[in-house]
């Protein structure tokens, strides 16, 4: 008899954790290393935030929450929806989960029955397709190209769709590619989801705030308000207030799903941790002014990394709408010869030479789901971008 689930054979480990240890292990062995692999802003948590939080510890909000989340966090969410969103959605319509991970995770687990499909358009979010695993589900991808900027088009959705189609998912900006879904675009998505009453709508909107110059976000259910009663909409304090290990986030959707996700929880974690959920409630409730100032910050940088990476030899790198990533495509340098004398076959080859002749720590396309590419997550200071990004331009220079 095994010992280990079945289940486990269906997944793997996170690639984007593993670059990151990789860096790590080098950094201890004395190496220079620059980690362009993880998915966090770098700022500091605003101090408004924590300081809501050390007051809740002084207050004695120390006891087991709700298993949905504290009332007063659940109208903020009900009311951020409609502020920034022009969704209606009841507090009671609303659940706060361990970080938007596990409320995604939850989602498909409180849904996917074995042979259920789920659509995910490549390049993905590394851990939506095992989630789906997990679960039993198939994921079904769906490949953009980088000519339509890494979009999914109406046309290739209506051909993924099948009587077995449970969710279709979207991730707007994206991680990995930046690309973030103009209300035309979405709209067009939506039309084709209007014609498919079985088809349910997971929207994974954590990057709403990282959209640069004049892009304006939007989500399914707002662009086309006929599909809130199948759309969860996901969102999370992560990205947008500096808040990655406080581990908040939160999702709003129809009434029976909802109610399935909380007993699903009940049995599972229970309510996020109390503390962390009053800092959430300053995040939605407090001052936004921190959404301006780290948005300018990262557009910045966006154009910088933009602009270096696009003069380095055989790269070509898409403008993103938003997130903190670039995606650039490798195609050209595959077949070259890094200074090792190894082959440059795949982009995981790429990445593994990079970080062994430059130090730089980047993410291979192929962990997304779609290459040759590389993911850079551009969420660190702008003298180590510059710094990386000479270090790239050098090694893209090297490969004969
Ligand atoms: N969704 C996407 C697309 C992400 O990139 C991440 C984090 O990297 C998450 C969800 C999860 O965020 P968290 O669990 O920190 O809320």
């Amino acid at each position: 008899m095994a010992f280990l689930a079945d289940a486990l054979s269906r997944v793997k480990p996170s690639a984007t954790i593993a670059v990151t240890q990789k860096a790590r292990d080098l950094k201890a062995q004395g190496r220079d290393i620059i980690s362009l692999s993880v998915g966090e802003p770098d700022f500091d948590t605003p101090d408004n935030i924590k300081k809501a939080a050390i007051e809740a510890i002084q207050r004695g909000e120390t006891k087991y929450p709700p298993v949905s989340g504290i009332m007063p966090l659940r109208e903020a969410i009900a009311k951020k929806f409609k502020r920034e969103n022009g969704l209606d959605y009841k507090p009671t319509q609303t659940i706060v989960g361990t970080g938007g991970k596990h409320v995604l995770f939850n989602a498909f687990m409180a849904s996917v029955n074995k042979g259920d499909e789920v659509i995910i358009p490549a390049p993905y979010w590394v851990s939506y397709p095992d989630m789906v695993l997990l679960c039993g589900g198939q994921p079904v991808f769906v490949e953009t190209k980088l000519e339509d900027n890494f979009k999914l088009l109406p046309e290739a959705l209506e051909r993924a769709i099948t009587p077995r189609t449970k969710w279709v998912l979207f991730n707007s900006p994206s991680n990995p590619s930046g690309a973030a879904y103009t209300r035309d675009e979405l709209k067009a998505l939506t039309d084709v989801l209007l014609k498919h009453p079985h088809v349910w709508v997971m929207t994974d909107d954590m990057y709403e705030h990282l959209t640069y110059g004049d892009f304006v976000f939007t989500t399914p259910a707002q662009v086309e308000p006929n599909l809130m009663d199948r759309t969860l909409t996901i969102n999370g304090v992560s990205k947008a207030y500096a808040m990655t290990g406080w581990r908040i986030g939160y999702a709003a959707g129809p009434d029976r799903l909802m109610k399935a996700m909380d007993m699903l929880q009940g049995q599972q974690t229970s309510g996020a941790c109390a503390i962390a959920q009053w800092a959430a409630v300053e995040a939605l409730n407090g001052p936004q002014d921190c959404i301006p100032k780290f948005r300018k910050a990262f557009e910045s940088r966006r154009d910088l990394v933009m602009s270096m990476l696009n003069q380095a030899r055989g790269l070509k790198c898409p403008k993103p709408e938003g997130a903190f990533y670039v995606y650039p495509s490798i195609a050209e340098l595959i077949g070259k010869i890094a200074p090792s004398g190894k082959v440059i076959a795949t982009d995981e080859d790429f990445v593994s030479e990079l970080l062994e002749a430059e130090g730089v720590a980047a993410v291979h396309g192929s962990a997304f789901g779609l290459g040759p590419n590389f993911r850079i997550s551009y969420a660190t200071s702008n003298e180590a971008l510059e710094d990386a990004c000479k270090k790239i331009q050098r090694f893209c220079a090297s490969l004969r």
